[in-house]
């Protein structure tokens, strides 16, 4: 199996259309085996959320090392004050306990990718005022 590379073109998210910075990158691969990026796990997140089983896999950037790695592996910070990107920011990492340490300092919710699903669903359906305003904006805008 190829071990999937930073050398990846990089391109805009998937959902907002920002460009992805490396430290919150997040790849999905479709079940035809196309590649899409997303700029950070809530975009991505957001993609299993809108395409459901057209996504056959995951990876996330760990957010300290922004090393690739199994998204549905990963360990999830929600809503926590760090959001360099879209929000309510979701940072993901590789490592539970580095996670934990993180949420100490920043606040938020620490949890598996399934916990990562459901925050963001809830959200969505709120249509909450603290929702991404750029992700909301390319939305209305289809
Ligand atoms: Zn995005
Ligand atoms: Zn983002």
């Amino acid at each position: 199996m190829k071990t999937p590379t930073a050398q990846l073109d990089k391109g805009d998210c998937l959902i907002c259309g920002r460009s992805s910075s490396q430290q919150l990158l997040y790849i999905l691969t479709m079940i035809n085996g196309e590649q899409k990026i997303s700029c950070c796990a809530h975009c991505g997140i957001s993609a299993h959320l809108m395409l459901k089983d057209k996504v056959a896999m995951a990876l996330t950037a760990d957010f300290l090392s922004a090393k690739l790695h199994s998204a549905q592996h990963s360990f999830y910070n929600m809503g926590g004050v760090v959001d360099h990107c879209c929000k309510p920011s979701i940072l993901s990492f590789d490592n539970e306990k580095m996670a934990l340490r993180f949420q100490k300092g920043f606040g938020g919710s620490v949890g598996r990718f399934s916990d990562a699903l459901e925050f963001l669903r809830k959200d969505m359906s709120m249509h909450s005022t603290t929702g991404c305003p750029k992700c909301t904006a390319k939305r209305a805008a289809e």
